[in-house]
């Protein structure tokens, strides 16, 4: 047989999850000289992306913008993508380790961490992550209800996501319809009674999560006041010998920030953005559904480690309000057959090769938690690209694969899986885009499954 890695016999690869860390792994692999691979990407939506599509603010388009990169992919000879086809329902870990010289998980992190105080099961407290995938057309969330109908919301954690769903919920219509949020989302958020929007951090202005360019955002608003209250800004001596020290540029800009905020008037606008510190919810209270959220004053302690926690006082205040989003950080999730780090909601790894499993490799956040920007994944999947190419070089991935480049396309078949191929996918994307057009907007996402399939003529 011709050696591993050559025109005649390719290195096969399974890549699991078509997100960045799925699509910059992909690319590594195929920038190497000397290597023919043949990636074969799974993914369990028609849609290819990951959150670039279901995750992304719609009014960030020029974030989304990066999928041109991953279409440069896609082109490349040797690239198959399988859309539709979930792993664990449709194929096995254990087949894909049979049929590949080595299977990369780049599945991300697919839930939300829970905060674990009384009431945040009482309707009106949704996760944040659910709310996002509803706004952008995720299949799973379509159908998720949100009540917009009180005056307040209150947003727990303050990170990008926070930031996300803030400014979402305080946008005018005007403002989202050149996007390509979810139709039912748009008419919704165009009926919304939603007028203020408290953000709530559990440690101070330095320790925020949000990004500079994100809080920036905020003061851009059409139709809604940013409001920092003096002792909200203020930033504690802890803290400020902190900033000093860590000369942290993006904490040093988001204090900044806040303080420029604090001192500017609101101007009137119908809808306020409140974003505050050192408070940590305790409960959320209501008598069968959401009223209000009782919250704990902190204070910031230091820790054998140098970094700064949140230590409550004894101070408690009530927040009414009528919804509260949870948006304390997404959580991934166990994959059948692999071993899983329940705690720290990874598959556990060295640098990306999964403990006692040869073969298997992961990237982005089910590898290292769910962190960084897009970008961060580049180097991440490059990490793990480069243990699969040193398996490779000392002949662990040799006992691989017998099968064939047909092979999997036979068994998919075999078993009536409707699979999405990148041809179909273009068509969908063309199809969005007019459908959009019609309507004077970007695109019209297809939000279902079924509905995917039958613009596809797949049955
Ligand atoms: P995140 O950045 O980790 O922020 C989570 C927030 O929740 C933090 O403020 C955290 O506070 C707080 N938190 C955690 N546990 C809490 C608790 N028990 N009570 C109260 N607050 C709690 O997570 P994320 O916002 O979900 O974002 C995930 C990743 O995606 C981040 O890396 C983010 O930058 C990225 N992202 C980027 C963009 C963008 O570039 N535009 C948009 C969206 C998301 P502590 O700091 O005190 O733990």
């Amino acid at each position: 047989m011709a050696e591993l890695g050559s025109p005649e016999h390719p290195l096969r690869v399974a890549v699991v999850g078509s997100g960045p860390s799925g699509f910059y792994a992909a690319e590594h692999l195929f920038k190497q000289a000397n290597l023919s691979v043949q990636v074969d990407m799974f993914e369990r939506l028609p849609t290819p992306f990951g959150l670039v599509r279901g995750g992304v603010a719609p009014d960030h388009p020029k974030i989304k913008s990066v999928t041109k990169v991953y279409d440069k992919t896609a082109s490349r000879a040797g690239f198959r993508f399988f859309g539709n086809v979930e792993i664990g329902r449709d194929l096995t870990v254990d087949e894909l380790r049979q049929y590949y010289h080595a299977v990369l998980f780049a599945v991300g992190a697919q839930t939300d961490r829970a905060l674990g105080i009384p009431g945040e099961d009482l309707p009106g407290s949704h996760a944040a992550t659910e709310f996002v995938g509803w706004y952008n057309g995720h299949p799973d969330f379509k159908h998720r209800q949100f009540d917009l109908s009180a005056e307040r919301a209150v947003v727990i954690g303050v990170g990008n996501v926070a930031m996300d769903v803030a400014r979402i919920l305080s946008r005018t219509c005007d403002e989202l319809i050149s996007t390509d949020i979810a139709d039912y989302a748009l008419e919704a958020l165009d009926t919304s009674r939603v007028r203020e929007v408290i953000l709530l951090g559990r440690r101070g202005p330095a320790q925020a999560a949000f990004t500079p360019a994100e809080l920036g955002e905020f003061g851009e608003m059409a139709d809604a006041d940013v409001i920092v209250a003096p002792e909200d800004a203020a930033v504690d001596p802890l803290s400020a010998e902190w900033l000093a020290a860590s000369g942290d540029r993006d904490a040093q800009k988001n204090v900044a920030l806040l303080a420029q905020y604090m001192n500017r008037p609101p101007v009137g606008k119908p809808r306020r953005i409140i974003i505050r510190f050192l408070a940590s919810p305790v409960e959320i209270v209501g008598d069968g559904r959401v009223e209000g959220i009782r919250i704990v004053k902190n204070m910031l302690v230091k820790r054998p480690d140098g970094s700064l926690a949140a230590q409550a006082t004894d101070q408690t205040e009530l927040i009414p309000c009528g919804l509260v989003f949870r948006s304390v950080g997404y959580k991934g999730v166990a994959l059948p057959g692999l071993p899983f780090d329940e705690r720290a909601g990874v598959i556990p790894n060295t640098l990306g090769r999964v403990a006692d499993t040869p073969g298997v490799y992961v990237a982005g956040w089910i590898k290292r938690g769910p962190s960084g920007i897009i970008g961060t994944n580049k180097p991440d999947s490059v990490e793990t690209v480069e243990c699969i190419l040193q398996d490779y070089s000392t002949g662990q991935l040799e006992s691989g694969s017998s099968s064939t480049t047909d092979s999997i396309e036979t068994l998919l078949t075999q078993r009536g899986v409707l699979f999405v191929t990148f041809t179909d996918w273009q068509k969908l994307d063309q199809l969005e885009m007019d459908n959009g057009a019609k309507f004077g907007r970007p695109r019209l996402k297809f939000t279902a499954v079924v509905d995917m399939l039958a613009a596809l003529d797949k049955r």
